[in-house]
């Protein structure tokens, strides 16, 4: 069985570390990589060697399973063999011509961003563990941005007083942006529409804005919101309109699975936003919860805010892989097993034998 780590196109994150090689080999792979595939992420092609994989620029060619961080283009899909598993974080939505050049190419692709939120499935979850990442991230640099300090400051020259933080979508990413604001010294509020983040965003120390309208049709299946209606969402942005005209700093992470990210900030909440505020829209990559350009509000709308992180992303994302690969190898018969039965499987197979058959991409 061969298995290869495969560069993307517009991505410095690493699907495999010499860590996952070497448990990836004791699985009974032989291991390859394209040359240069760790470099960004602080990971020298010799660390690879050094775990005993190989170093090529044929590493893709006659592999049975192909990771990739982000998704390929087609010149990288031109090089996954007809029958070979794509494993890795692939984008299916609104890309209907990735998905066929997936079909056409015979490529079984599994895209781990569709995982079910099932526990067994956690140690494979990419979402969770890069929007970590990104939650952290959006406030290292909003802290950067602003031209102010975040922690109350009591000198002889004067009291600072301490940023106001507010996060908007308490999930994954939001919930560690309280957590890291709240170090950082911030007086830090959030919203979301699931009751149940009103909990955890408490229980973190920060206060819970919601209007209850909202809250109560919010929840939607699986875990996740579901979209409000036109009054719901009024009763919501009149709550956050006023709120916002006394915020430093927001970051914004709402998203709704499979839709373009709701609009939370509008123009007119934007402009009437303090000057000298920063506004983070990690959503971006969906569409973005915010809004136009205000003078005097540094609007940040990172496509791609991991790539300031690639060590630690690298980290997480590989071993997210190496649990899913794990669950399709046998390893005592030394072959690849894949049980479309399987809950997590049937979740994340987008293409198979020249199909598409997830469920959420079959046309009508
Ligand atoms: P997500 O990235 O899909 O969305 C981010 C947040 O935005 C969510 O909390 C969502 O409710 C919120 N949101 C959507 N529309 C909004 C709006 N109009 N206004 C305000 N907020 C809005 O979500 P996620 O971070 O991936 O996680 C969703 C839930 O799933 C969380 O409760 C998380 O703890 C849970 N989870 C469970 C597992 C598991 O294995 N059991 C794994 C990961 C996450």
């Amino acid at each position: 069985m061969k298995l290869a780590g495969m560069i993307a196109a517009d991505e410095n994150r690493s699907p495999l570390t010499p860590d996952t090689a070497k448990k990836l080999k004791g699985l009974g792979y032989d291991v390859a990589i394209e040359p240069g595939l760790g470099a960004e992420a602080g990971l020298p092609d010799r660390a690879f060697t050094d775990a005993g994989a190989e170093v090529s620029a044929d590493a893709v060619k006659g592999a049975d399973v192909v990771l990739v961080a982000g998704p390929p283009d087609e010149a990288q899909l031109g090089k996954v063999a007809r029958g070979a598993r794509l494993v890795g974080v692939l984008d299916p939505y609104d890309n209907p011509d990735r998905l066929a050049a997936l079909a056409h190419g015979g490529i079984d692709a599994f895209a781990l961003e569709l995982l079910p939120r099932i526990t067994r499935a956690q140690a494979m979850d990419v979402l969770s563990s890069q929007a970590n990442l990104a939650g952290y991230k959006a406030v290292v640099d909003a802290a950067s941005h602003y031209r102010r300090a975040f922690p109350m400051m009591m000198t002889a020259a004067g009291t600072v007083p301490p940023a106001k933080a507010f996060v908007m979508g308490a999930g994954v990413a939001g919930l560690q942006a309280i957590a890291t604001a709240r170090r950082l010294g911030a007086v830090v509020s959030a919203t979301d529409v699931r009751a149940a983040a009103g909990e955890q965003v408490q229980s973190l120390g920060a206060s819970f804005v919601f209007a209850k309208e909202a809250l109560e049709a919010g929840e939607g299946k699986g875990g996740y919101a579901s979209e409000l209606t036109p009054e719901q969402q009024k009763a919501q942005s009149d709550l956050v309109a006023e709120h916002l005209k006394k915020m430093d700093v927001v970051i914004t992470t709402a998203l709704i699975p499979g839709r373009p990210a709701p609009k939370l900030i509008t123009q007119a909440m934007l402009s009437a936003m303090k000057p000298g505020s920063v506004v983070v829209d990690l959503a971006a990559p969906r569409g973005g919860n915010v809004e136009g350009e205000a003078d005097g509000v540094t609007v940040l709308r990172p496509r791609n805010i991991l790539s300031g992180l690639p060590g630690e992303a690298s980290n997480l994302l590989a071993r997210n892989f190496l649990s899913f690969v794990t669950l399709i190898t046998d390893k005592e018969a030394g072959a690849i097993h894949v049980d479309p039965e399987d809950e997590i499987v049937r979740g994340v197979q987008l293409t198979r034998d020249g199909d598409v058959v997830h469920e959420r991409f079959l046309q009508n």
